[in-house]
């Protein structure tokens, strides 16, 4: 990775974090999941309002590090609009991502979510990226009120 684009991806995980979009609970969400990352301490409270199979509204509380605050912003963001299908499908690309699994990842099919390209480097961290994902997964699963990355 270029290191001019490391900075600025460095920058918009900073704002994020400074600035978390969505911070906020969510009054007759239709849906509403903790997840807890044990290795980091994350926690987080997801919230979404759905209208059939599209996510109307996302936001989000809790506290964590910069990774998992800035990962849940920006996915709540995203996923404004997109259809459970089309939320599953970015979930499996992020995830593809940030486990390095995919040698050759399209970052540009990932939009802003790029900016976390970065935590493959850093495995410890994999899952402060990936806690929103899998707290939003169980949330349009309807699976639980509660997830763990552990
Ligand atoms: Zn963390």
């Amino acid at each position: 990775m270029f290191e001019d684009l490391r900075d600025l991806y460095q920058e918009v995980i900073f704002d994020h974090n400074r600035n978390p979009r969505n911070f906020r609970v969510m009054e007759n969400a239709d849906r509403q999941v903790e997840g807890f990352n044990p290795l980091c301490g994350d926690r987080l409270t997801l919230f979404l309002k759905m209208d059939g199979d599209v996510i109307t509204d996302a936001s989000f509380q809790g506290s964590g590090c910069a990774i998992s605050t800035a990962s849940v912003s920006l996915m709540t963001e995203i996923v404004k609009g997109k259809t459970e299908a089309e939320a599953q499908e970015l979930f499996t690309k992020f995830h593809e991502m940030t486990t390095g699994k995919e040698e050759h990842i399209n970052l540009e099919a990932l939009g802003k979510l790029a900016v976390l390209a970065g935590v493959r480097e850093y495995p410890a961290r994999v899952k402060c990226a990936t806690l929103a994902w899998h707290t939003l997964d169980a949330a349009l699963k309807n699976e639980a009120n509660a997830i763990s990355t552990e």
